[in-house]
């Protein structure tokens, strides 16, 4: 039954079960971590080859890897890369080992200088603000409130921002200069963007004629099942739609081979390819080219890439699984939490009763379970509802994601017990 709809005795009787299973979970003297979406260690031993790679000094065309050079990065990286992102090799930039690092130069060059279209640098315009999905990626967030850009949040439905409300935020105000869109099991809800809807952000007309969408497609082949969801190919339905330079993609091999020693990348039209290489050659005289001529040795081809995520798949689907069958077996039925069945990315999102999501995680730190933040999903860590929560199931072992979930559920029951008694002891 609703907890909601329980007589105040029922409830009291509740609120103790819970806080009595609450007094246990403590004594356990647990120490569980789902704060950060970070591979497992089983994950990083999947690509351990790397290490023993590359067993050559020199790309395809007989260019010593080792040397400077080739801004651009390696060709054969750049052409899988192409195909696993329906793209023209000349459109990928291969660099470091973080995409995250390419979006904040993307967003200072446009600061500094102003991109292809762009009538000057964004940081002589008297304000500039972004379009934020929300729930969304916190380090999105918190890169454009260090560089001083306001946040407007939209809603991120299971097909993509709310495409409505985002029109009419771009249509007449062209202090409006981007968006943030992770399009395929976006962070943290797991939502992928519809044909439609990535249809419409690449042809709607906006004020500004620089209005950039940052296509983050950081999770782009981490399925879930086997219903592989497609990332709409943004770059050609926006030059279709005479924007060519409106998308900016990123991608990298962060979740793929190893977090801290991937290959990232960046996928745009010709001209924006060449405005962020422009830039980047006052910086570098090339990247790591070792690292993605290892790369290339180990997957060889696209596919190598995908058979590579299916590994990744079988360790940690079942983690997704007992996130679910946890919160399912302590919450169903009581209608005070709602959480997503993704089919891919890294993330379940936890929706709790309004106003209890601090104080779930409070309690969940309190009996040794460390969750993300509160509210970190939104823009300055402020969710107006305080009730999102962002697991992250991968990088503990699979007994201790079910032992962290099972103590989740009690904390969301007991404050949601505590919610609602104190809100009925109020309207006495
Ligand atoms: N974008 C999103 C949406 C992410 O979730 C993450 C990692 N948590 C990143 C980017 C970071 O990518 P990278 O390791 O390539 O910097």
């Amino acid at each position: 039954t609703p907890l909601a709809s329980l007589s105040d005795d029922d409830l009291a009787g509740f609120l103790a079960e819970q806080q009595s299973a609450y007094e246990a979970l403590k004594a356990r003297g647990l120490k569980l971590d789902l704060t950060r979406g970070k591979p497992s260690a089983a994950q990083l031993d999947l690509s351990d080859d790397l290490l023993h790679l590359p067993t050559t000094t020199k790309d395809r065309a007989g260019v010593d890897v080792r040397n400077y050079g080739g801004l651009e990065g390696l060709p054969e990286l750049r052409e899988m890369f192409a195909e696993l992102l329906w793209v023209e090799p000349s459109q990928v930039v291969a660099g470091g080992n973080s995409s995250l690092t390419m979006m904040y130069s993307t967003i200072v060059d446009f600061l500094l200088f102003g991109g292809v279209e762009s009538p000057r640098p964004w940081s002589q315009e008297e304000k500039v603000r972004f379009i934020c999905p929300v729930p969304g990626y916190d380090r999105h967030f918190s890169m454009l409130a260090s560089f001083g850009i306001e946040m407007v949040t939209v809603d991120m439905h299971e097909d993509g921002p709310d495409i409505a409300a985002v029109e009419a935020l771009v249509k007449d105000d062209p202090s409006v200069k981007g968006i943030w869109i992770v399009p395929t099991y976006a962070n943290p809800s797991g939502a992928v963007v519809s044909q439609e809807i990535a249809a419409r952000l690449a042809a709607m007309p906006t004020a500004a004629p620089d209005f950039t969408i940052f296509w983050d497609n950081a999770y782009a082949f981490h399925h879930l099942t086997e219903d592989e969801a497609k990332s709409a190919d943004i770059l050609s339905l926006a030059a279709a739609s005479g924007h060519p330079n409106r998308p900016i993609m990123f991608a990298s091999t962060s979740k793929i081979t190893f977090a801290g020693a991937g290959v990232a990348v960046l996928a745009a039209s010709q001209a924006n390819v060449t405005w962020y290489l422009g830039h980047l050659a006052m910086g570098s005289i090339g990247p790591d080219k070792v690292n993605h001529l290892r790369h290339v040795e180990f997957f060889r081809d696209a596919d190598g890439v995908r058979a590579h995520m299916r590994k990744h798949r079988e360790i940690i689907a079942p983690k997704f699984a007992a996130v679910d069958e946890a919160l399912t077996s302590g919450l169903a039925g009581l209608e005070v939490a709602e959480w997503s069945h993704p089919t891919g990315g890294y993330f379940v999102n936890l929706d709790v009763l309004d106003g209890t999501a601090s104080r779930v995680v409070a309690l969940a730190k309190e009996a040794g379970i460390a969750l993300t933040p509160a509210g970190a999903s939104f823009p300055l860590g402020q969710d107006p509802r305080d009730r999102n929560i962002r697991l992250a199931p991968t990088f503990p072992v699979l007994d201790e994601v079910r032992t962290a979930m099972a103590g989740v559920a009690t904390c969301v029951a007991l404050a949601a017990a505590e919610k609602l008694t104190q809100d009925r002891a109020a309207r006495v």
